[in-house]
């Protein structure tokens, strides 16, 4: 299943879908239109639960005072985006303590050898040298709680994810095989939409590589961006033909402007009809058209903190009694209940 294939208007059968939200502090165009902007689309077709993960962002060094500021940025700013506590459930990974609990039993289904074989921890153990902790290597074990404690069905996920989902996957088959029927194994929906690069266009779009525009930045720091980001070398000079598709560029373009101008910056790419300059800018003027309205969204709801703790409090309700339920399930059949 593809993420973009799901139309805001499709009648679906309500499916539980659920993804994890990285309290990173920023959120940069490559997160909205790679995961956010085709959440928002599944919002009426699918029963839709979204978490920040407070929990899983403590398996690198963080600061106490830092963490909370995370999380409530990610919360607003997603909310800004178009996650609607309204139509779906959005709430912080913490504030749903069973998840710890599911996560505990889950690690006595779980294989050393799967867990050993995990792409993202050998890669983030690397970056980190000496400062690995014992829940960097249990990391898709807390994933893979948080998916079948809501008896999600369907997890969107990018394609750095799905080695996780296939534990998951695992998990809940182990789990069923073992204690009896009771998770359903949850299938990924793939984003179809090509990832955007950082503006250096070699690497991925990261705060930490600085290499990032902002879902907050305006339409100036935006245009600074875009002006000095990375084109097809071909393009030496403005006589020079290029090619759209070896373009980070025109990727945003697809993300963010109207088919007929999409169209003029291949067609002035491949003829040379157009300079660089002048498609950046067309692309800068679309992207900071749609961002704006998440920049004022985001302005007004963190300006009332009491609401946004408020909002937290109440999707952490909905979710509790779901946890509540798996929980009491799981107990029983691992034997930690008398009957
Ligand atoms: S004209 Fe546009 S698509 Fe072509 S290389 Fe320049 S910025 Fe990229």
């Amino acid at each position: 299943m593809v993420a973009s294939d799901v139309k805001p208007d499709a009648q679906d059968d309500k499916r539980r879908v659920f993804s994890g939200i990285q309290p990173s502090g920023i959120m940069h165009v490559g997160n909205y239109v790679g995961a956010i902007r085709n959440w928002v689309n599944m919002l009426d077709s699918y029963e839709c639960t979204f978490c920040v993960v407070d929990l899983h962002a403590m398996t690198v060094p963080y600061k106490a005072e830092e963490m909370r500021r995370r999380v409530f940025e990610a919360f607003a700013v997603n909310m800004a985006a178009g996650l609607d506590p309204g139509r779906c459930r959005l709430f912080v990974q913490s504030h749903v303590p069973e998840v710890t609990e599911l996560c505990w039993i889950l690690m006595n289904c779980s294989s050393m050898g799967e867990l050993s074989r995990m792409t993202q921890f050998k890669e983030k153990s690397e970056k980190l040298g000496g400062q690995v902790c014992a829940g960097l290597f249990t990391y898709p074990v807390l994933m893979a709680a948080d998916i079948l404690l809501y008896k999600a069905s369907i997890v969107p996920v990018g394609d750095d994810q799905t080695q996780h989902l296939e534990f998951a996957r695992e998990v809940a088959r182990t789990f069923n095989s073992r204690f009896g029927e009771t998770f359903p194994e949850p299938a990924p929906l793939l984003s179809k939409v090509p990832r955007l690069m950082g503006l250096d266009g070699k690497d991925k779009m990261s705060k930490s590589l600085d290499n990032y525009i902002s879902l907050l930045d305006d339409k100036e720091l935006i245009w600074d961006k875009l002006r000095t980001a990375a084109t097809d070398p071909a393009r030496m000079r403005r006589g020079d033909p290029g090619t759209p598709e070896k373009c980070n560029l025109y990727a945003m373009h697809r993300a963010f402007s109207p088919q007929e101008d999409v169209r003029w910056a291949a067609e002035g790419c491949r003829t040379a009809g157009i300079g660089c300059i002048e498609c950046k800018r067309c692309l800068a003027g679309h992207m900071a058209e749609e961002l704006a309205p998440v920049r004022e969204r985001y302005a007004e709801l963190s300006a009332d903190p009491e609401n946004i703790r408020r909002l937290m409090a109440e999707g952490a309700r909905q979710c509790s009694a779901i946890a509540r339920r798996t929980m009491e399930e799981v107990r029983q059949k691992v034997g930690l209940r008398q009957l």
